[in-house]
């Protein structure tokens, strides 16, 4: 027990029998009792007794309001200890009472159980999220960078793949430029060749044509006579072409068809799986009852929700119970459903869907 300090004269005792440590009292008498003892006493039916455990001593007190009284009960509602005259009165009639030391024993046996609970089953669970929290963080960071690397490569690979293209196409117009000097010169060539041939055909023809304005002799008939014209053979020039350019035209650069060239991302999703079983966070009285059925219930939020019966009052509660506002419908007429929009706006009907911004 819990008096070690003591001496010998001070250890508590039975104040009927002396014997020490007693595990009772009468908290109306206010005297110490052996467990033998306690029969004995209660057998004194002269006045009231209460026997509480030793430990639990003092707990009921007189009532304030009735003097003559003590308290063994204690009324919920009110939070308060009350007597028997109490009890009976008005005041509390609808209140739920209960006695103190069940109450107190209840309680305590419960909060023993909470502890317990919440020091070897929900307080472990919850450092064992909070500890994950950093290890999950530093994956999000691990995964997003696995990402910019992946799409930087492909970015990469895209870009090669273009420079590739590029090149070819630039090698192909090195080809083609090859092709059209090679053409060129070849003409040069063949023309450069013709041009002294043409020059002395005309130096030979004036000298000729000069000399047949002179008197003419046997030996000129014969020069006369041996020539051959090669005009025909000069008028078609040689290896004419004709050259058609290449082009390039640039196709206009369609960003979404680069985007589907390079990949999708797919998107976060995050969700919270359902509960096994639907867990009751309270219950809610509201204005609608008996005759009044609650017809319909629509959330504004997490907390707050508006809910209609067969009259023509819409009301909104809070979790807690509360009403917080209540609205007639303008028709006056008694609405079959009602929904929230994202906004916040109500809508009720029939006969009209009806809009209303509350
Ligand atoms: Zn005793
Ligand atoms: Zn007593
Ligand atoms: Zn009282
Ligand atoms: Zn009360």
């Amino acid at each position: 027990m819990e008096y070690p300090m003591y001496s010998l004269q001070d250890v508590i005792r039975c104040d009927l029998c002396e014997t020490p440590v007693p595990p009772k009292h009468c908290d109306i008498c206010h005297i110490h009792l052996c467990e033998v003892c306690v029969g004995k006493h209660l057998s004194d039916e002269s006045k009231d007794h209460y026997i509480v455990p030793f430990k639990l001593r003092e707990i009921i007190s007189k009532c304030t309001k009735h003097s003559t009284e003590v308290c063994k009960k204690f009324c919920t509602k009110c939070n308060i200890p009350v007597c028997p005259l109490c009890v009976a009165s008005s005041e509390h009639k609808q209140h739920k009472k209960e006695d103190i030391l069940t109450l107190f024993e209840t309680k305590r046996k419960l909060m023993q159980t909470d502890l317990q609970d919440l020091e070897k089953s929900i307080y472990p669970k919850y450092q064992e999220v909070a500890t994950n929290i950093p290890v999950q963080r530093a994956d999000v960071n691990k995964h997003s960078q696995k990402l910019t690397t992946a799409l930087d490569k492909q970015g990469e690979a895209l870009h090669t793949e273009i420079d590739t293209i590029i090149q070819g196409m630039k090698s192909e117009i090195d080809d083609m430029d090859a092709q059209h000097i090679a053409a060129l010169d070849q003409q040069e060539v063949a023309i450069n060749r013709t041009i002294p041939e043409i020059t002395k055909t005309i130096l030979d023809l004036k000298r000729l044509l000069e000399r047949l304005q002179d008197k003419l002799d046997t030996s000129d008939v014969c020069l006369v006579s041996e020539y051959t014209s090669r005009t025909e053979e000069f008028r078609s020039l040689p290896a004419q072409f004709q050259v058609t350019l290449p082009i390039f035209t640039p196709k206009e650069i369609n960003r979404e068809q680069i985007h589907q060239q390079i990949g999708s991302l797919s998107e976060l999703a995050i969700t919270y799986p359902l509960l096994d079983k639907p867990r009751i966070l309270t219950d809610i009285q509201t204005d609608s009852r008996g005759s009044i059925a609650l017809r319909s219930v629509s959330c504004l939020s997490d907390s707050e929700l508006w809910t209609c019966g067969n009259g023509h009052i819409l009301r909104l509660y809070n979790l807690q119970g509360e009403l917080l506002r209540s609205v007639q419908t303008k028709s006056g007429n008694v609405p079959w459903d009602i929904a929230v929009t994202r906004s916040g706006d109500l809508a009720s009907g029939p006969p009209t869907l009806r809009f209303s911004q509350i």
